[in-house]
């Protein structure tokens, strides 16, 4: 006759253990995700450490990214300015 089994699931990597404690413990050794954010004047924009720097998502890239506007009139504006500021 069949039978009920009881499993206590890690919720971090949903590893089944037959024991509540190895649960927590399976818990417990995973890491802490570390996430990197530019936060700008218009916006937050996520860091991936294996973009290029001046990618969107690269260091660089978000940071200037996270000040401009999603507006495209203001954000052609924001551009404009700092091409005249770099002298381009
Ligand atoms: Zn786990």
């Amino acid at each position: 006759m069949a039978y009920i089994e009881i499993r206590y699931c890690c919720p971090i990597c949903k590893a089944a253990h037959s024991e509540y404690i190895e649960a927590v413990r399976c818990r417990n050794k995973h890491d802490i995700i570390v996430e990197r954010w530019a936060v700008g004047k218009h916006k937050k924009v996520r860091i991936f450490e294996n973009h290029h720097k001046d990618s969107c998502n690269g260091e660089n890239g978000a940071l200037k990214e996270a000040d401009l506007s999603d507006n495209i009139h203001e954000r052609r504006k924001q551009l404009e300015e700092l091409r005249k500021i770099n002298g381009g």
